[in-house]
């Protein structure tokens, strides 16, 4: 089943995470700590610092013969970068690719199978962090969990919070999406759900495992489209599940029907801890990897986390909007929103009425999505101070606002009650039929044409000298 090997010289950046490290070392955005950082705090307490400067590399964590890397894509630009287009084209890039899956092909010579652990015992094999303050213990947070319906071979990928329970159990979070779905179908019978939990793939298949699909498209496809050829995959050693072939690590095993642990707490992307509770089990079976692994860690609540949830989420709802809302011209879900909650959408000439329609369709678009604001097309959506000020000039609460009561929310936005709580959309756009002078932006003529190497002197010209009108 061996395919030849793509031509990596036509690939984008982001299409292998060594050739990403590569990149980023390239671009002087690459920081190697000095061997030994404290996988206790340590490791992830220089990650934060550097947090949207650079990608830091830490050799020999607590000792540790694996390397970790955090903060792969904590931009934006970069990762219109590892997609290989402008960051203005990030999004419709992405839409693209959600939309035009490519088939992985099968591959059988595998380098994340170089190596085949003996014995499972987690944290001997892996240097796994313990991130923020509160945390349990030592969480993987960066590992994709691809699970496989055994009936009929369809698969999911997504990221949960892996609690290391034991050294052969992990503590889940699984949120009510496809891996719960695919799970549940299985438990009802008393079967287990074959998964693999991936660790160090690169940033374009990390970056399709947070694309909003249907249940029972494989992410993984997204990732061939996002490459421009079809991602190399392999079958798990133990079960069935295909992992990307050349993906760092693989931890293979089950989701175990009919057991619960407790689990928690962790350091969320809200900026609070999701609260310990009786949560899904999976028992691992065998963990394989490259010869020299690397192994990624995000940390809980950094940008990474922040960005990687929110940028296919957008292509994902922009996509969405657009079917149903020809008036809608682009969108952004806010840092400040922790890029879940917040969203902001750009319309362009809607009907009387059409904006309370966006924002409802909007509300639906993702139980995330708690507060909706929608602008005019001459307001920055990207830009979290334009939208402000257009709710500061636009909006009146008595006209303008929309609030839907007891929906479903966010579990981990803690003013909810058990993830039930209230949305507001706020009309930002322009009253129709407003007067043209009222709401017409002002501007200086001329003022985005200056050159300003044209019109101004050296830098250090003293302005004493210039003051009088003899010079
Ligand atoms: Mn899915």
């Amino acid at each position: 089943m061996t395919t030849p090997a793509t031509d990596q010289s036509t690939l984008p950046p982001g299409a292998s995470l060594r050739g990403w490290l590569d990149h980023a070392e390239r671009e002087g955005r690459l920081a190697v700590a000095k061997p030994g950082a404290d996988l206790r705090f340590g490791v992830a307490g220089i990650a934060n610092r550097l947090d949207g400067t650079a990608t830091s590399f830490f050799p020999r964590p607590s000792g540790h013969d694996v390397p970790v890397v955090s903060g792969l894509l904590s931009q934006r630009a970069w990762m219109a970068e590892a997609i290989g287009v402008g960051e203005s084209e990030l999004i419709s890039a992405f839409s693209r690719a959600t939309a035009n899956p490519v088939p992985s092909v099968e591959v059988s010579d595998a380098p994340c199978q170089e190596v085949v652990e003996p014995e499972v015992d987690l944290e001997r094999t892996l240097p796994i962090p313990t991130h923020n303050e509160h945390d349990s213990g030592s969480y993987i947070t960066a590992g994709l969990l691809i699970a496989r319906q055994r009936s009929t071979g369809r698969q999911n990928v997504s990221i949960h919070r892996l609690q290391v329970s034991s050294p052969t159990t992990l503590g889940a979070l699984i949120l009510p999406r496809h891996t719960m779905a695919f799970f549940a179908e299985g438990e009802a019978q008393g079967d287990d759900l074959d998964v693999a939990i991936v660790i160090g793939v690169d940033p374009l298949t990390l970056m399709s495992s947070q694309a909003i699909v249907e249940l029972g498209q494989d992410e993984l496809e997204i990732s061939g489209a996002l490459r421009g050829a079809p991602l190399e995959v392999t079958r798990c050693t133990t079960n069935d599940v295909r992992v990307p072939a050349d993906a760092e690590i693989v931890i293979e095993g089950r989701l175990v029907a009919h057991r619960r642990e407790p689990e928690g707490p962790f350091g969320e992307f809200p900026q609070y801890y999701g609260e310990r509770a009786e949560r899904h089990v999976i028992e691992v079976d065998a963990i394989t990897h490259r010869k020299d692994p690397i192994f990624h860690t995000i940390v809980g609540g950094a940008r990474e986390h922040l960005l990687l949830g929110g940028i296919p989420r957008e292509a994902s709802f922009l996509a969405h909007l657009r079917r149903s809302f020809s008036c809608v011209k682009d969108l952004h879900l806010a840092m400040g929103g922790v890029c879940r909650y917040h969203l902001y959408v750009q319309v362009d000439s809607p009907q009387p009425g059409e904006v309370t329609n966006v924002i409802l369709g909007a509300m639906a678009t993702h139980y995330d999505i708690k507060h909706v604001t929608v602008v005019d097309a001459d307001v920055d959506v990207h830009d979290p101070q334009e939208v402000e000020w257009a709710v500061a000039t636009r909006f009146q609460a008595d006209r303008d606002l929309v609030r839907v009561d007891a929906s479903q929310g966010s579990k981990l936005d803690p003013s909810t009650d058990g993830g039930v709580g209230s949305k507001l959309g706020f009309d930002a756009t322009v009253p129709p039929g407003s007067p043209e002078m009222t709401y017409l932006r002002i501007r200086v003529p001329g003022e985005d044409d200056v050159d300003l190497d044209q019109v101004l002197q050296q830098a250090g010209t003293g302005w004493r000298e210039q003051k009088g009108s003899e010079s």
